[in-house]
């Protein structure tokens, strides 16, 4: 038996494997956008899809080459968050437009 051992590439930015190095590279070239700076904790506000309204940033991530197929590298290397709805949709992964930034002094806090 000979063994063979298959040898893995990953890009820095989005943690995406690749067989090749080049491969690899290429995907470390797309530079990092949409990045807003927000972070765990901040209030953001949907404005896409479920659970609109405001919601608590949870985490952050940078989506991979693959990432939503049918809008070919649209979001390739883009800042999206995880965010808990404060409505009680429950927690949704957010791509950069999916959400707007919410200044903190104008959240209105419940009584
Ligand atoms: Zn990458």
């Amino acid at each position: 038996m000979k063994v063979s051992e298959v040898k893995e590439y990953q890009c820095e930015t989005c943690g995406s494997k690749y067989r090749t190095e080049g491969a690899a590279r290429l995907c470390e070239s797309k530079p990092l956008t949409q990045d807003r700076g927000v972070q765990k904790g901040d209030k953001v506000r949907i404005i896409r899809g479920d659970g609109q309204g405001l919601a608590t940033v949870e985490g952050r991530h940078v989506y991979d080459l693959e990432w939503g197929h049918y809008a070919w590298e649209r979001y390739w290397h883009t800042v999206g968050l995880t965010a808990k709805c404060d409505e009680g949709f429950g927690h949704r992964q957010l791509t950069f437009d999916d959400y707007e930034l919410v200044p903190v002094d104008t959240t209105v806090t419940k009584a």
